[in-house]
């Protein structure tokens, strides 16, 4: 079916699918200067816009091709990253708004070609990358991983980035030796379990995201876990949110939980000085989302020498998202036009030598706009720096 035909019954249709807090808005306008997208000179995304046109039923409903394309690549801008909701008095949850929007362009089969291209290949593959199942814990192989059962304490979930792609392997590498160093007990999970789909479920692929939760549970209860131990906050948000209500009960832990706590219990000692300006980014779905804001820096205060600076103003839950989120990580915005740029040069202004963090999303988000802006810094993961700064066990 094609888009054109969409008329105002829109509205409703929008509204079932999750916009509710639309009507809650009273255009005070507080989102669309917040929402980091003001900080691109060249881009206008008026977000109060959002909630006022799906009250007016006045989404998608344009005649005209050029209108509508304009409208889509404006929904595309939101990464979900909830600076808005944060502090919108009215408690308006825009996210959830743009992915019921989302939803409805998946049904009319309207959503850009990267994002339903990405979708249907985590559908097919169970990855992003299109990578065969059977390589997924291939990079634990030579640390002789062995896979969860339930006389381990934790099953770890890599994620697709750390399993699959060269530059980010030795994140989940440094994980390892680090849960050596404290004598953990863990394995891998099963190698069927498949890509968490959070990103699935914010492109608005609901029906895929729901097929593939069902069947990451049905795993996760058949091999026995209790306790699933993550890299990436996208896979925590996944499973500890929304998940929730769909069958798994079992805890969740990010790794820089379980980092700062075998620090804070003397069960790993940081030794090896990291003489380094480090400055911490908080995602938006570690931070904002999952309120774990502490953990990554006692983790970083706890490597000698190294020196922790912050964001002026835009740290913790005010951080500005990479522009990862919401799909945005397969969205080929124009040079001028990245938020990860703005966040490096914050980065480089602040006098950092390293941008820390937590989030597969924001590693490949920095790493590409420090070359490209050929900027003198380096992205770590906290593993990464931890794993360094930790006596040689391996
Ligand atoms: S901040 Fe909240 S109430 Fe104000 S315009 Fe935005 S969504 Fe509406
Ligand atoms: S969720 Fe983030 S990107 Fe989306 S409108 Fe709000 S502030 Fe902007």
């Amino acid at each position: 079916m094609a888009i054109e035909i969409i008329d105002k019954e829109i509205r409703k249709s929008i509204i079932e699918h999750g916009a509710i807090d639309a009507y809650k808005c009273y255009q005070c306008g507080m989102c669309s200067g917040l929402c980091p997208w003001f900080l691109v000179s060249k881009v206008s995304f008026i977000v109060n816009r959002i909630p006022h046109n799906v009250k007016l039923g006045n989404v998608l409903v344009s005649e005209k091709p050029e209108v509508l394309e304009k409208e889509i690549e404006e929904l595309m801008r939101c990464v979900g990253c909830d600076l808005c909701y944060e502090y919108c008095p009215r408690g308006v949850n825009i996210s959830d708004i743009v992915r019921a929007i989302r939803e409805i362009l998946v049904e009319y089969q309207s959503l850009p070609k990267s994002l339903s291209d990405v979708v249907a290949k985590i559908y097919t593959s169970g990855n992003p990358q299109g990578a065969p199942e059977e390589k997924r814990n291939a990079w634990a192989e030579k640390y002789h991983v062995t896979y969860y059962t339930p006389d381990k304490e934790f099953a770890y979930f890599a994620c697709c980035f750390l399993s699959y792609e060269p530059q980010l392997k030795k994140i989940a590498e440094a994980t390892v030796k680090i849960l050596n160093s404290a004598h953990i007990s863990f394995g891998v999970t099963d190698a069927k379990l498949v890509c968490c789909v959070e990103a699935v479920r914010n492109i608005g692929a609901e029906k895929v995201f729901l097929e593939l939760a069902r069947n990451n549970i049905n795993i996760l209860n058949k091999t026995g876990v209790k306790k699933l131990l993550v890299s990436s906050p996208h896979c925590y948000t996944a499973y500890k949110n929304d998940y929730r209500g769909l069958g798994f009960n079992g805890a969740v832990i990010h790794i820089t939980e379980l980092f700062a706590e075998l620090i804070a219990n003397k069960k790993i000692y940081p030794t090896n000085p990291i003489p380094k300006r480090v400055i911490y980014h908080d995602p938006c779905t570690l931070g904002r989302q999952n309120n774990i804001y502490e953990a990554p820096r006692l983790i970083l205060e706890a490597i000698p020498e190294l020196y922790l600076i912050e964001f002026p103003n835009f740290n913790r839950q005010n951080s500005i998202c990479c522009g990862a989120g919401g799909g945005g990580l397969w969205l080929d915005w124009p040079k001028d036009e990245r938020l990860a740029d703005i966040r490096v040069k914050q980065a480089y202004e602040a006098g950092a030598e390293i941008i820390a963090v937590a989030c597969p999303y924001c590693f490949i988000m920095f790493e590409d706009s420090i070359k490209s802006m050929n900027l003198p810094l380096e992205v770590k993961d906290i593993s990464e720096l931890l794993q360094e700064s930790l006596p040689e066990t391996f």
